[in-house]
């Protein structure tokens, strides 16, 4: 077994299934992904430590646990229409990849929309589109979807996104007034005008920052 493919195997076993999380969907799709090639370079030693890694932009790539867990809370079948808001590194893009046959993600900064979507081709994941943008825009072109992932931290649920749900569809998203911490939700929309809301736990994510988001300027963290 290569030396990635072992610390793959270390993390499922000892940050995932350590921590109670056992949807075989998502074990083997973060046992698939090569989180190394979305690892910048200098840290490539620490591509399956258990923690979040800095990108570049002030950005980071989040913790390998939380993206599973915010993928399980997904409920995903290969057929669902998935969008991510907060592209990042790409990597969580491409644990979607695994499960589903379409995904769309969206980044605000050009330059780390470029490199994921090169990664994302490097690394063989083309049923994966990039745009850069404002994702709390949602992509209305491409709506609706049957599950969308914000990897940031807003000030609320963008109604934008809700409004870009298909009726059953999941959201799940880190929403607080604070820049420091955020409740971890999961929107299920109802019906047309029904949305029922659930609280999955504490989590602190880099902010969202768009329309319906936090302002441009200062408050940049990780
Ligand atoms: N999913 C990423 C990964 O696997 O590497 C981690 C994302 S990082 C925690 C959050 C990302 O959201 C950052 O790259 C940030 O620039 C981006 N972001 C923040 N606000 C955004 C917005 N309104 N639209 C799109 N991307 C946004």
């Amino acid at each position: 077994m290569s030396h990635f493919k072992k610390l793959r195997q270390q993390m499922i076993d000892e940050q995932l299934k350590a921590r109670g999380l056992h949807d075989q969907t998502v074990l083997n799709a973060l046992g698939k992904v090569p989180r190394e090639a979305f690892t910048p370079a200098d840290l490539i030693g620490s591509a399956y430590r258990d923690s979040p890694l800095p990108i570049e932009e002030n950005q980071t790539i989040s913790q390998p646990y939380i993206v599973a867990l915010m993928t399980a809370a997904l409920e995903l079948k290969p057929d669902h229409r998935v969008l991510e808001v907060g592209t990042g590194s790409g990597y969580a893009a491409a644990v979607l990849g695994e499960i589903c046959e379409n995904v769309y993600t969206i980044e605000r900064h050009k330059t780390l929309a470029d490199t994921a979507r090169a990664r994302l081709k490097e690394t063989g994941y083309t049923n994966v589109q990039v745009k850069h943008g404002d994702g709390t825009l949602g992509w209305v072109e491409q709506a609706p979807f049957d599950a969308i992932i914000v990897a940031a931290g807003g000030p609320e649920v963008p109604q934008t996104l809700k409004e870009q749900l298909a009726i059953g569809g999941r959201m799940v998203i880190p929403v607080g007034q604070s820049l420091n911490l955020q409740k971890l939700v999961r929107v299920r929309r109802i019906s047309k005008d029904e949305y029922k809301t659930e609280d999955l736990g504490d989590v602190r994510f880099v902010p969202l920052v768009g329309a319906a988001g936090w302002q441009e300027e200062g408050n940049e963290r990780s």
